[in-house]
């Protein structure tokens, strides 16, 4: 039978912490198929749109929209989390289960009108993707949408972003 994306994909109990079931997409990336089938539905899903960046987000989202990037012909730009871009940024913190995060991006790596698609392995509670997005907007950038290789819809990430008006792409859940 055919694999899918989701046969790629493995789920690593207790991981960061007890309780927590990780899914591990470093399997996928690492099959050629896989990794090559990920980018193809992605780039499949935005067929015929106007896309000036990809927006990957630290750290998995380097590696998926980086290969994105390229089959679009289209710059890359890194969302990092706090102090580890050089150069002038800007930042948005956001709520995880315990404390807080904080999400920067160069404060020139996007121009006024550009459409972006921002990129990221995992869709949980949303927090990280609404922070990547606000970053987006700050700059004058247009929302494509947001792609990911995984939804847990369960845990409200889709609702809040669609609930903003941003289209969520997930190749599965
Ligand atoms: P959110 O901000 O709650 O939507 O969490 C999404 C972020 O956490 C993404 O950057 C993911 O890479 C990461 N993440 C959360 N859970 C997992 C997981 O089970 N596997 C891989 N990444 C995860």
């Amino acid at each position: 039978m055919t694999k899918t994306v989701k046969d790629y994909i493995r789920a690593i109990h207790d991981f960061p912490h007890e309780g927590i079931i990780f899914r591990d997409v470093t399997t996928l990336f690492a099959d050629a198929r896989g990794f090559r089938m990920a980018v193809d539905q992605l780039l499949h899903a935005y067929a015929g749109q106007r896309i000036d960046k990809v927006v990957g987000l630290e750290a998995r989202g380097f590696i998926l929209g980086g290969a994105v990037a390229h089959q679009l012909s289209t710059g890359f730009v890194p969302i990092r989390k706090k102090g580890k871009l050089p150069g002038t940024v800007i930042s948005e913190a956001y709520q995880l289960e315990y404390g807080e995060a904080v999400m920067e991006i160069h404060d020139d790596a996007l121009a006024k009108g550009d459409k972006v698609l921002i990129v990221d392995d995992l869709l949980a509670t949303g927090g990280t993707a609404d922070a990547a997005i606000k970053l987006c907007k700050r700059l004058g950038a247009e929302l494509v949408g947001c792609a990911f290789v995984i939804d847990l819809p369960e845990l409200g990430g889709r609702k809040l972003l669609e609930d903003q008006g941003v289209t969520v792409e997930a190749l599965c859940s």
